[in-house]
């Protein structure tokens, strides 16, 4: 078990050391600026979020704090529907719950989503042991929130993986590259089947000024394939 051993070193993300004593939790930090802030660097402004990093130390909340900023802005660029009012609680976790009914991912970057109708909010877990840093799953879940706050109950889970992903490559590109690859040669090909086609149909067209309209009509059908959400896309704007 990872984080009963102290200063266990980890991931060659953000988080280079996790340690785990008790209930305490404590996260020594090593911290990879490189593609995060490359990104940040392209636009100086900041959508005000309503997020709360629930545990961690207060570096990697600001941290935490910034990525879920940042994703809201290119959320908004892409659909064009402002976001940030949800609450959202950010907990990072040793294990992420897999008792919720509620729970709306539970994917591959193997973090969790949570809507809670009863407040209107939402609960992302971040796992700490992770092989990915936790900023590619942050921003990968988060974008889950946004769909929520930005669309309500959505159905089609191509599109709503596939925009999580976009969203993690446009932060974390050489991450979210490797995780692409690894899934098209696997034999979870299958399952994983809904993030490489919807993140490479967002990819595709996620620049286009009729995406947003797109997803407000598409999120709510179950057109799943590659093949399909084009086809859908060249009906709904012929050439
Ligand atoms: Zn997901």
């Amino acid at each position: 078990m990872p984080f009963s051993q102290r200063g266990r070193v980890w991931d060659d993300g953000f988080v280079k050391v996790i340690h785990l004593s008790g209930s305490a939790l404590s996260i020594a930090l090593v911290l990879h600026f490189s593609s995060f802030l490359l990104a940040r660097a392209e636009h100086p402004e900041e959508v005000p979020v309503n997020v709360v990093v629930e545990n961690g130390p207060p570096e990697i909340q600001k941290m935490a704090h910034d990525i879920v900023a940042e994703t809201a802005w290119r959320f908004q660029q892409a659909s064009g529907v402002a976001v940030g009012k949800m609450p959202i609680h950010v907990v990072f976790v040793d294990t992420v719950d897999t008792g919720e009914n509620i729970r709306t991912d539970s994917g591959r970057v193997q973090g969790v989503t949570i809507y809670n109708p009863e407040t209107s909010s939402c609960t992302v877990q971040i796992p700490l042991r992770k092989s990915s840093s936790f900023g590619r799953v942050l921003a990968h879940e988060v974008t889950h929130a946004f769909v929520r706050e930005a669309y309500g109950r959505v159905i089609n889970r191509t599109l709503n993986e596939g925009l999580a992903e976009y969203m993690a490559s446009l932060e974390f590109p050489s991450e979210v590259r490797h995780d692409l690859q690894r899934a098209r040669g696997s034999g979870l090909m299958l399952v994983l089947r809904p993030y490489v086609d919807g993140q490479q149909f967002c990819q595709d067209h996620a620049t286009d000024p009729h995406f947003g309209s797109f997803l407000a009509s598409e999120f709510k059908t179950s057109h799943l394939t590659y093949s399909q959400l084009s086809k859908a896309w060249k009906e709904q704007f012929p050439e």
